[in-house]
């Protein structure tokens, strides 16, 4: 009797192929026999799949390994180079558009400014451009890109590839994966930024072993991806993770969102530097004054770093609020989610210590002590490509979940 249809047939070949190669992947090189072992997929199994990732080029043999008795084992290895793929951090001010391999290395980047842009065509010009740049530097052939990811702020649709809401150019639903698609031939997905950082943190960086974690980004915006038992949260309208827009005040500036004391009003880059500036036109921050060259107007997150660095009570206050508005948020999610990790990346994070000691305290301080007593909190793993890696892997996730799609 025909137990499987064809059709099934097929299906349970890509999720052998699928399971391979990951195996390949996180524990190349390897042989075929202990791929075998790992798997519990019979030896014929193995061999016929390994056969056809040699053949589409995404695993290659690497020589003879060491023997555990008898003929010594032909090695096998993820083969990072047989496809790259581009990925599209497209921040506030500017865009970095990066290439990587398949291992989530970046290999080429460019970034590229927005200037005073804000309308849609031009924005997608520039980061169109930013494309065309990075892939005209890499030298490579087209057909060695197998798609672009993108991370774009704010509110995205990715099963329609529509930016639904970019709270800093204003923009409403805007299709971009349809028209990137269209332009360069190539597959596109795109996500909100936090949650392809989350993405890139899974695949390449800290959070590889981890189920239950939540990336929090801070820099013009604050956002955040959330993981819960190995899944990327997005919500019922895809708004899951909007961190930054906890009240953690009661008085205070409105946000973009309508809410008084959003935690984006506070910590975000731009609320801090806004505090800064107002502070040493008031007289209250002369050290940094001085930094700025006398203008309250030229004062940065570099800046306050800096002075921080340099021991001026100011900054160090200034940069431990900030943590502790992000702490005291955090504590929300660490009672309801409990996770096992928090990286915490994007700009203002380089604030370093003076920045995580409060913002800890005051996380520990607001959370049930169960909770957060065994939560790892720290700065994200891929430092300020992670963006471009995160994007990238919205690619490459596919790559390996149907890795027969580059079969010729
Ligand atoms: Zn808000």
């Amino acid at each position: 009797m025909e137990f499987f249809s064809t059709a099934n047939k097929s299906l349970i070949k890509d999720i052998n192929t699928a399971t391979i190669l990951q195996i390949v992947r996180t524990k190349g090189p390897i042989s075929r026999a202990e791929i075998s072992k790992l798997t519990g997929l019979n030896p014929a199994t193995v061999s016929s799949n390994v056969g056809s990732l040699i053949e589409n080029g995404l695993v290659r043999e690497t020589g003879i390994g060491a023997s555990s008795g008898g003929r010594k084992p032909m090695m096998i290895e993820l083969n990072p180079d047989a496809y790259y793929v581009i990925g599209v951090d497209m921040g506030t001010t500017d865009v970095s558009t990066g290439i990587t391999d398949l291992e989530g290395r970046i290999q080429h980047k460019v970034t590229l400014p927005f200037g005073d842009r804000t309308e849609p065509e031009e924005i997608l010009g520039v980061i169109r451009q930013s494309i065309r740049d990075v892939m005209a530097a890499s030298g490579l052939e087209t057909d060695r890109f197998i798609g672009i990811g993108m991370g774009i702020h704010g509110l995205v649709d990715p099963d329609r590839g529509i930016s639904l809401y970019a709270p800093a150019f204003q923009w409403e639903d805007v299709p971009i994966a349809e028209p990137f698609s269209r332009e360069f031939g190539l597959p596109v997905t795109i996500d909100n930024d936090a949650r392809a950082m989350a993405l890139g943190e899974k695949w390449f960086g800290k959070a590889a072993e981890v189920g239950n974690f939540v990336f929090l980004n801070i820099g013009t915006g604050i956002g955040s991806g959330i993981y819960v038992n190995g899944e990327l949260i997005r919500g019922a309208h895809f708004g899951a993770g909007e961190i930054g827009h906890i009240r953690v005040q009661d008085t205070g500036e409105r946000c973009f969102c309508g809410i008084v004391g959003c935690l984006s009003t506070l910590a975000s880059g731009p609320a801090i530097e806004r505090q800064a500036r107002h502070d040493a036109s008031a007289g209250l921050a002369p050290h940094l004054l001085q930094l700025a060259g006398g203008e309250p107007g030229r004062i940065t997150g570099e800046l306050i770093h800096q002075a921080a660095l340099q021991a001026d009570a100011y900054a160090i206050r200034l940069l431990d609020e900030a943590g502790r508005h992000i702490g005291s948020a955090l504590s929300v999610i660490v009672n309801l989610l409990n996770p096992e990790m928090v990286l915490i990346g994007g700009g203002v994070s380089n604030g370093g210590d003076f920045l995580f000691d409060g913002l800890k305290e005051e996380a520990a301080l607001r959370s049930m002590a169960n909770n957060i007593k065994k939560t790892y909190i720290g700065p994200a793993g891929l430092g300020d490509d992670c963006g471009m890696i995160g994007a990238a892997a919205l690619i490459l996730r596919s790559v390996f979940r149907n890795p027969n799609q580059y079969n010729s």
